[in-house]
C-alpha cells in the first residue's frame, strides 16, 4: 500500500530476537543489554499470521534479522512458513555469519532466497577489535559454505576507524570470490551515536588509492538505497548511505520487532504494539498496521540535533 507520501510499501524487516553472540562496538554495549523474555517475543506462529496480513497490504519482501537471527531455534521453520504465503515473493536474511554454515542445508531446502552476512573485517585482531568475539574463521567458513550451496549472497560492512585499514582487503576479498560488498553508513542509533563512522567518501578514496577508481554499476540507480559501483577489476561495490546520500523518498521498508512493535521509521521512537491486537481479529490488525504505514514519517534527520521522539532503543533491538 502506499504511505502519506506516495511511496509503495512492500518491504518489512523482521527481528526475531534480539539477542546475539556478537557485541559489535556500534551496535552492543560490551556486556550486552538485558534480552527481553522469550514470553515477550512474538511466537513463530504469531510472525506468520502478521506475515499473512502484511502481505494483504503489499508487502512482497521480507528480511529476517536480529539481534542475530539464527541464535534462535528453528528458523527455518519460520522461513518455510513465511514463504508459503501467497504474495510473499522473497524472504532473506542478515546474519553475522557465525551459526550459518550449519544451518543452510535446512535454510536452502526451505527456500531462502538469499543471506547478507555482515563483515567488517577479514583480519583476526580486527574483527576482535569490531565485534568484541574471537569468531572470524567460523564466518568465514560459512561464506565459503553458502558459496558452495549457490545460496544468493551479499556482504555488509559499517567502515569505521577500527577497520579503516580493512577497506581495501574487504574489498579483494569480495572480489576474488566475486560477492556483491556494500558499505554501510554508520547510524547514530544507541551505541552507534558514540562510534566513529567513515564516510561513503572517505571509503571511496580508499578503494580509489588501494585498487582503483570506481566506477557506476549498469545497474547503478542514484534513487535506490544501495547505489552499486564497479572497481577495475569487476568487484561490485554497494554503498548504503543514510547520512551523505539521504534515501527517505525511496524508502519501501518498515519494521517488526521482537517483541512485537511495528516501527515505521527507523529514526523515530513512534511505534505500534501489535501484541495486545494479537488477540484481535484479522481485520482490526490490518487496520492499525494500514494507519501506521500511512502515517509513515517522511524521513530521517541524522546528521542535524537530536530531536524529542528520535528512536531511544539499540540497533540489536530494531533490526537494522
Ligand atoms: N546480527 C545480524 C548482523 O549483524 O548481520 C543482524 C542484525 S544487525 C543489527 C543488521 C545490520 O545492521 C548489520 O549489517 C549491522 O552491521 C548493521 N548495524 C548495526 N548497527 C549499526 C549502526 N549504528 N549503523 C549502521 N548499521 C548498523
Ligand atoms: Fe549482533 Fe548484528 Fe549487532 Fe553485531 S551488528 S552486535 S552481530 S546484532
Amino acid at each position: 500500500m502506499l504511505d502519506g507520501y506516495n511511496r509503495e510499501i512492500q518491504y518489512l524487516r523482521i527481528s526475531i530476537t534480539d539477542r546475539c553472540d556478537l557485541r559489535c562496538r556500534y551496535c552492543m554495549p560490551p556486556g550486552g543489554v538485558p534480552p527481553l523474555r522469550h514470553a515477550d517475543i512474538l511466537s513463530y506462529e504469531e510472525i506468520i499470521r502478521l506475515a499473512r496480513i502484511f502481505s494483504g497490504l503489499g508487502i512482497r519482501k521480507i528480511r529476517l534479522t536480529g539481534g542475530e537471527p539464527l541464535v534462535r531455534q528453528d528458523v527455518p521453520r519460520l522461513v518455510q512458513g513465511l514463504k508459503a504465503i501467497p504474495g510473499v515473493e522473497s524472504v532473506f536474511m542478515t546474519s553475522n555469519g557465525i551459526l550459518l554454515g550449519d544451518c543452510l542445508p535446512q535454510l536452502v531446502q526451505t527456500g531462502l532466497d538469499g543471506v547478507n552476512v555482515s563483515l567488517d573485517a577479514v583480519d583476526r585482531e580486527v574483527y576482535y577489535q569490531i565485534c568484541r568475539r574471537d569468531c572470524l574463521q567460523q564466518v568465514l567458513r560459512s561464506i565459503d559454505r553458502a558459496l558452495a550451496c549457490s545460496l544468493p549472497l551479499k556482504l555488509n560492512c559499517v567502515p569505521n576507524r577500527w577497520n579503516r585499514r580493512q577497506i581495501v582487503p574487504l574489498t579483494r576479498y569480495a572480489m576474488e570470490r566475486d560477492i556483491p560488498l556494500r558499505f554501510i553508513e554508520l547510524m547514530p542509533i544507541g551505541e552507534g551515536k558514540n562510534a566513529d563512522g567513515l564516510s561513503e567518501a572517505q571509503v571511496k578514496d580508499l578503494i580509489a588509492e588501494g585498487i582503483g577508481p570506481l566506477t557506476p554499476a549498469p545497474d547503478h540507480d542514484p534513487a535506490y538505497k544501495c547505489r552499486y559501483f564497479l572497481t577495475p577489476g569487476g568487484g561490485k561495490i554497494g554503498f548504503i548511505s543514510a547520512l551523505s546520500h539521504k534515501f527517505c523518498r525511496g524508502c519501501d521498508r518498515i519494521r517488526l520487532t521482537a517483541n512485537g512493535f511495528l516501527k515505521a521509521c527507523l529514526q523515530y521512537d513512534a511505534r505500534i504494539d501489535l501484541k495486545p491486537l494479537l488477540r484481535e481479529t484479522d481485520e482490526t490488525i490490518r487496520q492499525a498496521i494500514a494507519e501506521a504505514i500511512r502515517s509513515k514519517p517522511q524521513g530521517h534527520h541524522f546528521g542535524l540535533s537530536p530531536k524529542q521522539g528520535d528512536e531511544s532503543g539499540r540497533m540489536s533491538q530494531i533490526g537494522g
